[in-house]
């Protein structure tokens, strides 16, 4: 591939090349411009036949939005300025779908509720809709701050047992205790109230917001150094670094750190051997691991300024993926390893924060992705780590810094048995 496949992908790609291979509760119908609640928990019997009535409540409300929003088409010079929290920086839009129900411009009348997470996708089941997320907080036990008219319109704050999660509106890029990590959507604000998808809710915030004992606790681990032999992954500028070389070492180090503390450790190899992805997959389950984890380093070439470090797990059915790779994608593919969406992504973030902290790298986010074969068919938690990009010199140099090689391996070691704790968040 000559355009510039991002992370994962790029992987994913050469790799498979090789292989050939709620409810509406009775909260008050004004809402305060400040939202600062400790909510106590709703009866659930209260909340049978909500989620239609928020539906319809919703559909009421959105419809006048757009009407005016369309009279206002043009009329652009009394526009306030959009707050700086609304520019994110998504310096790689191109790689996202961007499947979002509420962005389609052209589908009239909206119906967020009714309709299908993904429209591409014909077998897509249908959307478990949105949840007021004043509502689902109050339900939940999480404490909401959202204040649209202070400083920081644009953020919403969240607080639960896990420390506080930010997200941002009309963003899917979100922050949990100081770690980046992406929404399958972004949350809407429909009238006065902040919405989020229901299922996202359910997949992506709770697990972090309310994080605890991951429930894992064998130490037997499959570390899968990607690529090797005829597979050499990505490169530096020059050729002098090759992906294939450098996992193997990372993988040879971690290997060391996880056995000295008494883990189990398999490797999918360890030497320079072309290995399919659904080897490295029948690996884990002969040698029956707990948990895999697939090393990889990134490249964005021609893109020499790319940095940072990325982490991937499986997307739970029926939201869309951070990146995709063959799009549409079919949000509603059920994979074995979904039956660990949550550990995947408490994982993910467990591996991610140490990474970010002990290297100083640029956080480019724990992100899900459904087309990877090596996380498909797993059947434990699994997640893949592109550990910086070849195809920055800069990052290229630390990289090759066996030193460093040794802090990304202490780093996995650590956020290994920081998952198994059932501290996520790192302690905060
Ligand atoms: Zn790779």
């Amino acid at each position: 591939m000559l355009f510039p496949l991002p992370s994962g992908l790029r992987h994913a790609v050469a790799a498979s090349a090789a292989q050939v291979g709620e409810g509406q509760g009775e909260g008050p119908r004004q809402h305060d411009n400040m939202v600062v609640r400790s909510f106590p928990q709703n009866s659930l019997v209260s909340r049978v036949g909500r989620p239609t009535l928020d539906r319809v409540r919703l559909g009421i409300q959105i419809l006048p939005c757009l009407l005016l929003a369309a009279c206002f088409q043009g009329c652009s010079s009394d526009r306030k300025p959009p707050p700086a929290l609304t520019a994110v920086p998504l310096e790689e839009e191109w790689e996202f779908a961007d499947p979002d129900p509420l962005e389609s411009p052209r589908s009239t009348p909206i119906q967020p509720a009714e309709r299908p997470a993904t429209p591409a996708s014909g077998a897509a089941r249908p959307s478990p809709g949105w949840v007021a997320l004043d509502d689902y907080c109050r339900f939940h036990r999480v404490a909401l701050e959202w204040d649209p008219q202070g400083s920081m319109p644009e953020r919403i704050r969240l607080q639960g047992t896990a420390g506080i999660t930010t997200l941002q509106r009309d963003s899917r890029m979100a922050n949990a205790a100081g770690l980046r990590f992406w929404m399958a959507y972004g949350p809407r604000v429909v009238g006065d109230r902040p919405y989020l998808n229901k299922l996202d809710a359910d997949k992506t915030l709770l697990p972090l917001v309310h994080a605890g004992p991951s429930g894992h606790d064998r130490r037997v681990i499959l570390i899968d150094p990607g690529h090797g032999g005829s597979n050499r992954g990505t490169q530096n500028d020059t050729g002098s670094l090759l992906e294939k070389n450098l996992t193997l070492d990372w993988a040879l180090r971690l290997e060391a750190l996880l056995s000295d503390r008494g883990w189990k450790v398999f490797l999918s190899r360890t030497k320079d051997k072309t290995l399919s992805l659904s080897e490295r997959v029948e690996e884990a389950d002969r040698v029956g691991a707990a948990l895999f984890v697939s090393l990889h380093f990134n490249a964005a070439t021609p893109d020499t300024s790319r940095t940072g470090i990325e982490t991937y797990c499986l997307t739970p059915a029926g939201l869309p993926s951070t990146l995709v790779r063959f799009a549409p994608e079919d949000t509603a593919k059920v994979y074995p390893n979904n039956r660990h969406d949550t550990a995947n992504l408490l994982l993910a973030m467990s591996v991610h924060r140490l990474l970010i902290e002990r290297t100083g790298a640029a956080d480019r986010g724990v992100r899900r992705a459904r087309f990877m074969t090596v996380l498909q068919g797993q059947q434990r938690p699994a997640i893949l780590v592109e550990g910086g990009f070849l195809s920055s010199p800069e990052e290229a140099a630390e990289i090759n810094r066996p030193a460093y090689r040794q802090i990304l391996a202490q780093a996995v070691a650590d956020g290994l048995e920081a998952f198994l704790q059932g501290s996520p968040a790192g302690g905060r």
